[in-house]
């Protein structure tokens, strides 16, 4: 018998400024309350009428788990046809040794909500985000495809930070930098939407430890499509380029992030990936030029603010060093410990730019640019030892090294 997933209806409940919705999940025998909490304010745009949200989050767990998922709730025609006759279908066939084909059982309703007309994303204050904001507020030439909401989802991607799921890190982290970007909303008066979610416990639970980077873009569209009586249009940041594409549910899902998220489009919602086809590098070019970012640029995956020391902050120094920006941001980054250090940093994208994307990307700008870089080969005394060992052998690199002690070289 086949094991199946079920979706329960979602009840409302509305305690002080806050609403809460949830529902019942079933899987073997689990049964676990899903819920989601948002503003009282945008409760009206929250949608208790469909499972559209609930099936797009749940989707990767019951593909990885051979369940298939049954919905009391109905579910868009549209989002079931996609699912059903195009993603399913094309998932398994890429990975055939992974998972298998899973049915949906639900309702079908044809009709979306007509009054939607929001146009969303989500904010971090990071790199990726801050492009989508400049890119969808000032660039865009189509009115209709401005942003007019930014949203904050607590649905994972805290845990994706530390690597595993933990209630009280993921919630420090979550308030942390929610604090920060309801500063920088206020600031520009942008409208943020705040959705918090127990998703990432219940999945924890009911099927164990997944790696975020496998299912974020399900679980972000997911919980977009709770909102679609508000969004007739969501940019998701995209991680990779189309140049990057493969279908691998095991890695990041950003990589067919491009297929799978029209895929989990609505007859209202659309999803499109944003920043066009720019690289890593042009993305901090183009925010470079995006004031909003100078004070509040976020990337550091534990600290806020950045801490200046772990690989995606001085990642993210050393490209706005080579774009020569980094100045720009120091109200962000302490600019002064960056550059105690810089030589080895800069020393680092030549070093590991054959393993490392994103160290090749700022060495082939570098190289383009007529940027100098230092050499790879910074040896200590104990390298320069071994490497005449390698090359003399021990008997001269001991006489030499005898040699040089009396010169007081060593
Ligand atoms: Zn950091």
């Amino acid at each position: 018998m086949s094991k199946a997933l079920t979706i329960g209806k979602i009840y409302k409940e509305i305690t002080g400024d806050k609403v809460v919705f949830s529902s019942q999940i079933d899987f073997g025998n689990q049964t676990q309350t899903l819920w989601y909490r948002l503003d009282a304010e945008y409760s009206d745009y929250f949608c208790d009428d469909r499972g559209d949200g609930l099936v797009a989050s749940l989707l990767f767990f019951s593909l990885m788990n051979g369940a298939d998922i049954v919905s009391t709730l109905p579910i868009s025609e549209k989002l079931y046809y996609q699912l059903t006759y195009n993603l399913i279908p094309q998932l398994c066939r890429c990975n055939k040794s992974v998972i298998s084909p899973i049915k949906i059982e639900a309702p079908l309703v044809s009709t979306g909500y007509p009054k939607a007309s929001g146009v969303g994303c989500g904010i971090s204050c990071g790199v990726d985000s801050f492009t989508t904001l400049y890119e969808y507020t000032r660039l865009v030439p189509l009115d209709s495809f401005k942003l007019t909401h930014l949203t904050y989802l607590k649905v994972g991607a805290h845990d994706g930070q530390i690597g595993k799921y933990d209630k009280e890190v993921q919630e420090g982290l979550f308030q942390s930098q929610l604090s920060h970007v309801k500063a920088f909303c206020t600031r520009y008066g942008y409208k943020l939407i705040v959705m918090e979610s127990n998703l990432t416990e219940i999945i924890d639970r009911m099927f164990g430890f997944y790696n975020y980077e496998q299912f974020h873009s399900y679980v972000n569209a997911g919980t977009v499509l709770q909102l679609q009586k508000l969004f007739n249009r969501y940019y998701y940041s995209p991680g990779w380029c189309l140049d990057e594409f493969f279908v691998d549910v095991k890695k990041d899902a950003a990589h067919y992030e491009r297929v799978l998220l029209p895929m989990l489009s609505t007859e209202t919602t659309s999803f499109y990936s944003s920043n066009q086809a720019m690289s890593r590098i042009e993305k901090v070019r183009l925010i470079s030029d995006f004031e909003q970012s100078y004070e509040w640029l976020l990337v550091c995956w534990l600290h806020k603010p950045n801490c200046g020391k772990c690989g995606k902050c001085i990642r993210t120094m050393l490209e706005l060093d080579i774009i020569g920006k980094l100045e720009l941001y120091r109200a962000c980054f302490d600019l002064d410990e960056y550059f105690k250090k810089r030589d080895k940093y800069l020393r680092r994208i030549v070093q590991r730019r054959e393993r490392d994307y994103f160290m090749k990307e700022l060495y082939d700008y570098a190289i383009a640019h007529d940027i100098a870089l230092p050499s790879p080969e910074h040896k200590n005394i104990v390298n320069r030892v071994f490497d005449s060992l390698r090359q003399r052998g021990v008997r001269q690199t001991l006489s030499i090294a005898l040699q040089r002690l009396m010169r007081r070289e060593l």
